[in-house]
């Protein structure tokens, strides 16, 4: 019944997945190795797919305004040029890949990968009707990717069992999710999601 020309096509965003932000790293959150296997997993899904991958990274200056010593909140974190700023090394990036740095200018903090970047525009150029979003971290880069995804139109499914989060406070990540939600946001689990990609019916769950 769905032509091919409706079928919404889908993307995959994997948020900061950075070393400095998984176990061992400058900022790391709790549990984020964990994720490592089901991120490969749908990144795998995608490709086999042929739907596009996108990883967004933070790519700081060495005196970028977000790390405490020029007035942030943060230790400094992903600086440009250093290990910390790599892709964990067991997450799979593929060589036609999307990498979208963001925050890259010292006065500028971007908390989701749609701030002051091109993301928006390549999703729209490919014909992404659908991002499903994954990464690091629940409470500041997921949630702001996510809000401004819903914001720009595209359709957002959360692939809850793929994100952590940074808690400062307990319950962070937890309202970080409730507000994805009421935004608009869908939950769905990864197996679900890589599923749903490569099966026949790409306009499912
Ligand atoms: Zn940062």
């Amino acid at each position: 019944m769905v032509s091919h020309g409706t079928v919404p096509r889908l993307a995959l965003v994997v948020v900061d997945f950075q070393r400095d932000f998984c176990d061992g790293g400058a900022l790391a959150v709790r549990g984020a190795d964990e994720l490592l296997q089901p991120l490969n997993l749908l990144v795998r899904a995608f490709e086999r797919a042929r739907q596009p991958v996108f990883f967004t990274r933070d790519w700081h200056p060495p005196n970028h305004c977000s790390f405490r010593n020029y007035g942030g909140a943060w230790p400094p974190h992903c600086v440009v040029g250093t290990p910390g700023a790599q892709f964990h090394p067991l997450l799979e990036v593929p060589k036609d890949a999307f990498v979208i740095s963001k925050a890259t200018s010292a006065d500028k903090d971007a908390y989701s990968g749609f701030q002051g970047t091109d993301l928006g525009r390549r999703l729209r150029r490919l014909g992404v009707r659908r991002v499903y979003v994954c990464g690091l971290a629940t409470d500041y880069c997921v949630k702001n990717t996510v809000l401004d995804a819903l914001a720009l139109g595209f359709e957002v499914r959360l692939v809850a069992d793929c994100i952590r989060g940074v808690n400062l406070k307990r319950t962070d990540s937890a309202n970080a999710v409730r507000s994805m939600l009421s935004a608009g946001a869908k939950p769905v689990v990864a197996v679900r999601a890589a599923k749903s990609v490569g099966g026949d019916s790409a306009g499912g769950n």
